[in-house]
């Protein structure tokens, strides 16, 4: 059965069986903590600062994981928690409270301010959801503080922005009474991709859409019943119960990544929405088919090659599709974080039931499995990537495929250029 006709029959709110074939791993991981996604939602919610509740370490893995916005204003700091006992905890709150309102003192601007938790000991004994209220109280109206968590103990990566979206949501004003149904999308987007998507759904004929995260703090999306749920991104679990919590209706799909998987996404609204088939394809096909040529472009070394994917952003699943199926590519195996089956569903029916997935991680043995494999690429996290690279193996950085707008038809051939760089680069240096 083709993808198409795939989304066709089952429609966006019944996923297809998943088929592909899953192995469970656990042993020791390599990933970055939640503390990570500062550095895109800072550029996401304008007037929104991230202060990080942490040590120097967390300091440290901010700066150099954000290091090119060095020069710009920034929107995010650490609050460094010296080692205390629990008899210090006042000071500690005095102390959160000082720097707080010295912040917000000296940057007006600043209209919601997370407090984002992390894993030293001595900020696990701080509440900070205490702390965001009392703050909040005192701030009321001019900043909201709201907090969660981006410890290492807690998260991994991308569940950073989860964690940080789903503090939003009980934040979300209700929708009005009888309101007509409307789009959500959640999932941090660049501008330019919302730009584009609203584009599209107009031609469908489709004008109620928001987005969440919403570009400025006091343009929060409404949410209720008649809201209908579109996830930009695979990694927002909790952020989706959250809101299904408030009434909303999530819609399944593939994930907007390459020609298909947007043309996939876009078909889960348009059926929810009763957009009528040629109207759908007068507004998509067209982008596709410009899409499929950039791609076909972007990626011509890239068919018969090995890919191999270590777990690490959640992207994985949405990664390898468009690597098996738009750019031709071998997939050996998908490493993945946590595989939320029914997010996922639509991606592991497309990628079939021959494809090795693997949730959770035991670096070692996977390391063993890709070194046996000799992938033409290794998608992998920044530890791992220089080892193999110094091993001979091409790699590219997960986090690349995070700051990079990937999603979305003009989007597409950056992404088929993002997997085909590293190979070119080896090819350059051969020379
Ligand atoms: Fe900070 Fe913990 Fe992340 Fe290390 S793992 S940077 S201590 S939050």
């Amino acid at each position: 059965m083709s993808a198409s006709l795939v989304a066709e029959k089952t429609g966006c709110g019944a996923p297809p069986v998943a088929a592909a074939r899953v192995i469970t791993e656990r042993g020791q991981r390599e990933v970055f903590c939640g503390l990570t996604g500062i550095v895109w939602l800072h550029r996401k919610i304008q007037d929104a600062f991230f202060l990080v509740v942490g040590s120097r370490t967390c300091a440290h893995l901010i700066q150099s994981a954000a290091g090119v916005m060095i020069f710009a204003e920034p929107r995010f700091a650490t609050a460094i928690m010296e080692e205390r006992d629990l008899a210090g905890l006042a000071d500690m709150n005095d102390e959160l409270d000082r720097v707080v309102t010295q912040l917000v003192a000296r940057r007006p601007d600043i209209k919601l301010l997370f407090l984002v938790g992390s894993c030293p000991s001595e900020v696990i004994k701080l509440d900070l959801s205490r702390a965001a209220q009392r703050l909040s109280r005192q701030m009321m109206p001019d900043v909201r503080v709201l907090s969660y968590s981006g410890s290492g103990i807690e998260t991994t990566f991308t569940e950073g922005e989860d964690a940080c979206l789903a503090s939003l949501v009980p934040e979300l004003p209700a929708e009005a009474p009888a309101a007509a149904p409307s789009l959500l999308v959640v999932g941090a987007l660049a501008e330019a991709v919302e730009d584009q998507f609203l584009v599209l759904f107009a031609a469908m004929g489709i004008d109620r859409v928001q987005f969440l995260p919403p570009r400025r703090a006091r343009a929060l999306p409404a949410v209720g019943p008649n809201t209908r749920l579109l996830l930009a991104q695979p990694f927002l679990a909790n952020t989706a119960h959250a809101l299904q919590g408030r009434g909303a209706t999530l819609l399944t799909a593939p994930f907007p990544l390459g020609a298909e998987g947007t043309t996939e996404w876009l078909r889960a609204a348009a059926v929810v929405f009763g957009v009528d088939a040629s109207r759908f394809t007068a507004a998509t096909s067209l982008p596709a088919q410009r899409a499929r040529g950039a791609i076909a472009r972007a990626g011509a070394r890239l068919a018969g090659k090995k890919i191999f994917f270590f777990p690490d952003s959640q992207l994985e699943l949405p990664l390898a599709r468009f690597a098996a199926r738009e750019m031709n590519m071998d997939v050996l195996e998908i490493g993945t974080p946590y595989l939320h089956r029914q997010h996922l569903a639509h991606e592991m029916a497309l990628l079939g039931d021959e494809v090795r997935i693997v949730e959770g991680q035991d670096v070692d043995k996977q390391l063993d499995r890709c070194r046996a494999a000799r992938p033409d690429l290794t998608v992998c996290g920044l530890g791992l990537a220089n080892p193999l690279e110094a091993e001979g193996l091409a790699t590219k950085w997960s986090i690349e495929l995070l700051f990079t707008p990937i999603q979305g038809y003009e989007q597409a051939a950056d992404l088929a250029g993002l997997f085909a760089r590293p190979l070119a680069r080896r090819e350059v240096l051969k020379v």
